[in-house]
């Protein structure tokens, strides 16, 4: 889907020049999914792609780790026609609450908006498993691991994206005297 980008850049979702990340790294862009997802027509234009990425897999059930997978897991699931629940942290450990339950007849796919390292992904796997349920895939709308998640079942994103970050005395920008803003604001 080569116009997921440029829904991203419509909606101001994603800033391509030089930023200052509030970890203090520099970085050639900027990516903050919930701009995109603001607007209920293009979350469900993605969530319809990625379902359609995911369906082979025969889920019966989407999980998303809160709060940054809720809305494109609502989205996948209504696309594929099966609930889409979520876990949440409690005491820093995520945790199914709410009265959400997972069985073992079920299939769970596991739907973020941005796989960076792959770890809330892993971690919310264990949420599944733990509940006894089969986890069958994972997906999301943005891939930024480069390849480097390594999970255990098929993972499929709706595009591949690298932003390197930079410590600021080896950035690339800075040398080249390419003026830095801080995400969010105009630049
Ligand atoms: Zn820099």
């Amino acid at each position: 889907m080569s116009d997921v980008l440029s829904l991203f850049r419509q909606s101001g979702a994603l800033h391509e020049g030089h930023f200052k990340l509030s970890s203090g790294l520099h970085s050639s862009g900027y990516l903050q999914c919930a701009l995109v997802l603001q607007h209920p027509a293009h979350a469900e234009t993605l969530g319809r792609a990625l379902a359609e990425k995911l369906r082979d897999l025969n889920p019966t059930v989407v999980l998303s780790p809160a709060l940054g997978g809720l809305i494109i897991g609502h989205e996948v699931g209504r696309a594929l026609g099966v609930r889409a629940i979520f876990a949440e942290r409690q005491e820093k450990t995520l945790t199914l609450r709410r009265g959400f339950s997972l069985s073992a007849d079920d299939r769970v796919v596991i739907i973020e908006d941005v796989v960076t390292t792959g770890g809330s992904t892993r971690e919310t796997m264990v949420v599944a498993r733990d509940a006894g349920a089969t986890v069958v895939g994972a997906g999301s709308i943005i891939d930024r691991s480069g390849g480097t998640s390594s999970l255990d079942v098929p993972f499929r994103a709706l595009v591949a994206l690298s932003l390197p970050t930079y410590d600021p005395a080896a950035c690339p920008l800075c040398a080249e005297g390419k003026p830095i803003t801080k995400p969010g604001s105009r630049g």
